[in-house]
């Protein structure tokens, strides 16, 4: 199989795999418990959380491990808005956060918080003037996104940190698809809480973080005497010291993703080549280095998807399938795009362990098996 859906998720390592068995037999006592197994598996965490700080470039102290990037997102949003000084109860989001995360924006909106949303441009990138005219005052916290999960667009932070920075308010990124893909270190970032979720990394599901700066007004949503307060429950450490062990697994980032951008470019211009009616969203902005969101006319994401699997390629559409049939990607819509374009979009997302044969093999394979569909009228949409 060559898998090109590395932004859904990654497969864990052998490291990991190896890392985690040996946790779950040796060191299956609670953290909490006063006996010697327990606090073997106490020094077990702590080993953890310290071999995790060190390769984030946070302080063990910064770090609070969670079920993955939905519930850090949660955290973040919810504890930092309920930590937050009297009469600063605006939270903003952008249109394009992860569905989950919108979901959040939704349900606080409905419980009476005031929920505002940055707008992004036609080709995928933020509307900064925007964000400026809507980052006042009474604004507690925006989360934006520092990469978008299907256009692969890198968020401007750092302009949004310095707005935030001007009004007060506290800035907190999802960093779910960044991580393990482009290098980041809390202590040089720009914002104040970083989420994150080691599967992305092949680290295992069910796992990842929240990173929270130090001496932050935050009133935990999910209180427990774990996490120093942050978040209760016991701690996963299998699944915590897979997460550390794909950390300090990750390599030099920088080279990978130099390697990963040459390929996926060298993709996008061959296919654009073989396809005249390709088009790439984000293609003209900074993006994920392995990251490639497109459509080939309007076929339909689902024709081009079995023709991908007749060639043995793992990708996934931009469609979201729903009771009624396909339903837009929000990213599209949000950028604009009109809805039968927008059924077309496939991702393809290449990762560490793809290879040049791999894209040579999608580019000898694909073109001839839809170049014939274009012909005809465009298909049906379907969802499957
Ligand atoms: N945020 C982004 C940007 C993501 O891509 C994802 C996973 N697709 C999530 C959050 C949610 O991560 P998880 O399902 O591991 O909680």
């Amino acid at each position: 199989m060559i898998y090109l859906d590395h932004n859904a998720t990654t497969a864990p390592s052998p490291a990991v795999l190896q890392a985690m068995a040996q946790t779950m037999a040796q060191h299956w006592a609670n953290a909490s418990s006063q006996h010697a197994p327990g606090q073997e598996a106490r020094r077990c965490l702590g080993q953890a959380r310290q071999q995790a700080a060190q390769a984030l470039g946070c302080l063990p102290a910064e770090l609070v491990f969670t079920s993955g990037a939905t519930e850090s997102n949660q955290l973040a949003v919810r504890g930092l808005l309920a930590g937050a000084p009297v009469g600063r109860r605006r939270v903003l989001f952008s249109e394009v956060e992860h569905s989950a995360h919108q979901g959040l924006a939704r349900s606080l909106a409905a419980q009476g918080v005031s929920v505002g949303w940055l707008p992004v441009r036609p080709d995928g990138g933020l509307d900064l003037s925007a964000a400026a005219e809507l980052i006042t005052p009474e604004v507690a916290l925006v989360s934006l996104m520092s990469a978008n999960n299907e256009t692969g667009v890198l968020m401007p932070l750092a302009e949004v940190a310095e707005l935030t920075r001007r009004a007060g308010a506290l800035l907190h990124t999802d960093a779910t698809q960044w991580l393990g893909k482009l290098p980041f270190r809390f202590d040089d970032s720009v914002a104040d809480a970083v989420s994150f979720s080691a599967h992305k990394f092949h680290g295992p599901k069910g796992v990842g973080g929240l990173l929270l700066r130090r001496g932050l007004g935050f009133q935990s949503p999910v209180p427990g005497s774990q996490e120093r307060g942050r978040r209760g429950g016991t701690e996963n450490l299998p699944a915590i010291v897979g997460l550390a062990t794909a950390l300090s697994g990750l390599g030099d980032v920088a080279a990978e993703a130099r390697r990963q951008s040459a390929l996926r470019d060298a993709m996008e211009q061959g296919l654009a080549q073989a396809l005249p009616e390709l088009q790439v969203w984000g293609q003209a902005l900074a993006r994920l280095p392995g990251t490639s969101y497109l459509r080939v006319g309007l076929l339909a994401a689902d024709t081009v998807l079995q023709r991908l699997v007749r060639l043995g390629v793992a990708a996934s559409s931009g469609a979201a399938c729903s009771s009624g049939g396909s339903q837009p990607s929000h990213v599209l819509s949000a950028m604009g795009v009109p809805r039968e374009q927008a059924l077309a979009a496939v991702r393809l997302s290449l990762g560490r362990d793809s290879t040049a044969a791999e894209v040579a093999a999608v580019l000898q394979g694909l073109p001839p098996l839809l170049r014939p569909l274009l012909q005809e009228a465009p298909a049906a949409q379907t969802c499957h």
